[in-house]
């Protein structure tokens, strides 16, 4: 007699939206699974910039999970996970139940980093999680009165702070006629990872926009920034684009952690330290090769995720996930304009536009219709 093996799938973002659908199309015998995760609707941060500047509504990057788990015959626990202790297989969530597992995958992201912003209290908006920031955002929309001009920063200046200044810009540009947007990155975080070109056209864009750029590091006050080139910037509102840390709570779980608390895993997205454990997306430092933090690096490692899972339930060689040596990248400009970045190239116009909103639709849609019992393969996402 066989007995059924416990499967938590913890975080239903981008990297576990494809062990869903792979569940969903071959259910895992034996395995009574679960999927742990914050909220029953999970949002596509691809269209956020859009989203913001109104050309998708609120439902277009939100993907329903429940009717995904249901499909995946997984058990939808809406809970945060608050502790792992690998070494008795159990995990804590935010309702104080201690749960036990047989295999364990992560896949939480990661926590947007605010400890130098803090000060800012209640004009401080986190990118994500991206459904808090969504709300967040239509209060402070809400807030504006049309007769003083709001002032928006934007802290971070990866691809996210690019794409949220600009949305930003377009967005208050369409409330006021004009918008005063700030972003603030140290020069050499400035798009870091991008070529030249791409650096270059998104500085034309923010120009463009009117948003002014500080190469500085800033420090939240209580009424704006304080840049560390002794500039104060007032502001109604600040977004905090400050990329990922490690969650808290994996310092305690005992699972072999990169030095700056992000779990360890090899390109077989397992965990050298505790073979129950694998684990994807923006929660993880690979151990064999550096590999960036984005949502195209989730998406993609998702089928790998699903396969390795699969195999360590039922025996079988474990898959390596191997990015390609180029990602593409597309930021969107608020103007249903966009920026390609991929490799040594770039180009901007309408027809990235069009090639991103195709992509990003295409993925939520994939997702949905499969849920609505629709029989379309996995989205591509990101590219
Ligand atoms: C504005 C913005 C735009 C972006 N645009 C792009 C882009 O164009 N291209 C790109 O490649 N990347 C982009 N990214 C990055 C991308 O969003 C992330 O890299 C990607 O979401 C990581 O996927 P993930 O599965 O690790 O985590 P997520 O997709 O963030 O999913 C995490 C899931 O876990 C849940 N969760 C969180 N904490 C817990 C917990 N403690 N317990 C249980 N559940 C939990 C959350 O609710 C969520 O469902 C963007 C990010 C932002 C903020």
């Amino acid at each position: 007699m066989t007995t059924s093996r416990r499967v938590i799938l913890a975080g239903g973002g981008h990297a576990h939206l494809a062990v869903l659908a792979d569940w969903a199309r071959k259910p895992l015998p034996d395995a009574e699974c679960w999927l742990v995760t914050t909220a029953q609707h999970t949002a596509y941060s691809g269209m956020l910039p859009g989203w913001m500047v109104g050309y998708y509504r609120a439902h277009e990057l939100l993907i329903d999970l429940k009717p995904l788990a249901e499909k995946a015959g997984a058990k939808l626990v809406l809970a945060d996970v608050v502790g792992l202790n690998a070494a008795a297989r159990t995990i804590t969530l935010s309702t104080g139940e201690q749960v036990r597992y047989d295999l364990l995958s992560l896949a939480t992201g990661g926590e947007t980093d605010i400890s130098c912003l803090a000060a800012l209290g209640g004009r401080l908006l986190a990118a994500k999680p991206v459904d808090a920031f969504m709300e967040h955002w239509s209060a402070l929309l809400d807030r504006a009165s049309l007769l003083t001009p709001m002032q928006v920063a934007i802290v971070g200046g990866g691809a996210a702070g690019v794409e949220l200044a600009l949305a930003a810009s377009a967005a208050l540009g369409r409330l006021y006629g004009h918008s005063q947007v700030t972003l603030v990155t140290p020069s050499e975080q400035f798009l870091e990872g991008h070529p030249a070109g791409v650096r270059r056209r998104a500085l034309a864009e923010l120009e463009r926009r009117g948003v002014v750029l500080h190469l500085a590091q800033a420090a939240g006050e209580e009424a704006g920034l304080l840049l560390s080139n002794g500039t104060f910037i007032p502001c109604d509102g600040v977004i905090a684009a400050t990329g990922s840390r490690a969650p808290q709570w994996l310092a305690r779980s005992g699972l072999e952690l990169s030095n700056d608390g992000f779990v360890a895993v090899g390109g077989d997205l397992r965990s050298p330290s505790h073979s129950a454990i694998f684990a994807a997306g923006d929660i993880i430092a690979r151990t064999d090769r550096p590999v960036a933090r984005s949502g195209v690096h989730a998406v993609k490692a998702g089928p790998i995720l699903a396969s390795n899972l699969r195999a360590a339930l039922g025996g079988g060689a474990l898959k390596q996930y191997i990015p390609r040596s180029r990602t593409l990248y597309l930021l969107a400009t608020g103007d249903q304009r966009a920026i390609l970045s991929w490799g040594p190239f770039s180009a901007t116009g309408r027809f990235v536009w069009r090639l991103k909103d195709w992509i990003d639709r295409h993925f939520v849609a994939s997702y949905t219709e499969r849920a609505n019992d629709g029989q379309q393969e996995t989205g591509i996402g990101y590219a």
